[in-house]
């Protein structure tokens, strides 16, 4: 791939709309690009991975009417829900998040730009894009101004529109519904324009790469360009489009009425983080993922399999010095792992030659043919490669101990010195309330979190 400016890279993936919990579908699209922009990283680009927030929207006001709260406490709590996902998962790649309604003020410039320039409308409720007047429009998901049709959201209904596939850029508001002011009258955005509005102000008119789930393409990514193009004059909006595959879940969509809705959170519980890392990076980014019980049954097989292979290399018992023959070259390994990442982020067979290592490393390892420098170099093959997928060598992401914690610790620590026992206990009950426990050791107290 060949940037449109040296070894700089602008990238830019859909997020997330915060109005429930997020599902190992959200986990597979956020793992996949996180492989994708670490392996650019480790090739030396410099990379400007950003995301958006959709924090205002038809599901939200929804779901927030549903639970008779404010529409931004339902996006607030559920924001951090995601961002706490993404952080027990190891995807901390994004350089920035932007939400929406931070870029009130840029949507509203780039609507007006699309009104002066006779791509919009406006109409009784709302200012509409007119997709007849964007010559290129279907390019992207090969279809016509006229298959459009079927595809708009419950926001894009309005019957006074010119053409049925025409998109809202901005909805007056109802009643009681979240509302900006702005020259035309009280609203929120559509949903397609925060993407451009945000790319624009971070990246300018063009840039490298757009990616997200396959089922963004048609209308919204196609909406992204018609918006974008006509504003700027300038083409392509985006030199690579990446969709990821869908996750079904035993063959079916995954849908609450379905029961079969798997959160990340709940997959958690239940699992470590790594599983889901591993389960989703040795499907190939663009390929369909089934989520069965066979393959989560097998994955847990595999990450034993480098457990058991990594503690062998590390405990390998410096017995007599086999001949000094190089029986194990990591470098022709390293090269075909680099080549099938060159291969379109080919992550599949990437893994694959992670597990051929294994194989022939083991087996030397059983005939004593591995000497402590391949087992040294081996390791340090595994953590280049870990940098990237993560979940070779784990470790749980720190957790921030609170301060209020620390000081009451300090403080429990002080009584114990001045030996007033009662009063240290009770401190530590009070810790304990907070879900931690406290260790006496010679080094002096250490705080630990209790299991849950
Ligand atoms: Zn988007």
């Amino acid at each position: 791939m060949r940037p449109r400016k040296d070894k700089k890279i602008n990238l830019f993936v859909c997020g997330i709309t915060p109005y429930d919990f997020n599902h190992i579908g959200h986990a597979r699209t956020y793992i996949a690009f996180d492989v994708i922009v670490k392996y650019l990283r480790q090739k030396g680009y410099d990379v400007f991975y950003l995301q958006n927030i959709t924090d205002v929207d038809d599901k939200i006001i929804q779901r927030a009417k549903e639970r008779n709260i404010i529409p931004g406490k339902l996006t607030c709590q559920f924001e951090k829900e995601y961002l706490n996902n993404m952080k027990a998962l190891k995807i901390d790649s994004v350089t920035k998040y932007a939400r929406a309604t931070d870029h009130i003020r840029e949507i509203i410039s780039q609507v007006k730009r699309l009104l002066k320039k006779g791509f919009a409308y406006q109409i009784e409720d709302g200012i509409y894009y007119d997709i007849s007047k964007f010559k290129n429009y279907g390019r992207l998901s090969k279809r016509t101004v006229l298959q459009a049709e079927d595809a708009v959201s419950r926001i894009d209904e309005s019957k006074e529109k010119r053409n049925k596939g025409d998109f809202c850029l901005w909805k007056f508001s109802k009643t009681g519904e979240p509302k900006w002011s702005s020259p035309w009258g009280d609203g929120r955005p559509g949903w397609h324009i925060e993407d451009t509005v945000i790319t624009e102000k971070y990246f300018g008119p063009q840039y490298d790469i757009h990616g997200g789930a396959r089922d963004l393409i048609f209308p919204h990514h196609e909406a992204e360009i018609a918006q974008m193009e006509a504003i700027s004059g300038k083409k392509p909006l985006v030199k690579y489009w990446l969709h990821s595959g869908f996750l079904t879940v035993k063959g079916q969509k995954m849908a609450k009425s379905l029961g079969n809705f798997i959160t990340i959170r709940d997959f958690l519980k239940k699992n470590p983080a790594r599983l889901l890392r591993l389960l989703i990076i040795k499907n190939h980014y663009r390929s369909p993922i089934d989520y069965v019980e066979k393959l989560l049954s097998q994955t847990k097989k595999e990450l034993q399999r480098i457990d058991e292979f990594i503690s062998k290399l590390k405990n390998l018992k410096n017995k007599k010095r086999v001949k000094e023959v190089n029986l194990f070259s990591t470098s022709a390994y390293a090269s075909v792992f680099e080549e099938a990442m060159e291969d379109d982020f080919n992550t599949p067979k990437a893994i694959a030659v992670i597990f051929e290592l294994i194989n022939q490393g083991n087996s030397l390892i059983d005939k004593n043919k591995i000497t402590k420098s391949d087992a040294k170099n081996i390791l340090e093959f595994l953590k280049r490669v870990d940098r990237m997928f993560n979940f070779i060598f784990w470790r749980k992401p720190k957790e921030k101990i609170p301060s209020e914690l620390l000081s009451l610790t300090k403080q429990r620590q002080k009584y114990r010195e001045q030996g007033q026992w009662q009063k240290a206990d009770e401190l530590r009950k009070r810790i304990k309330a907070m879900g931690y426990w406290i260790e006496d050791t010679k080094k002096g107290p250490k705080i630990k979190k209790a299991e849950s």
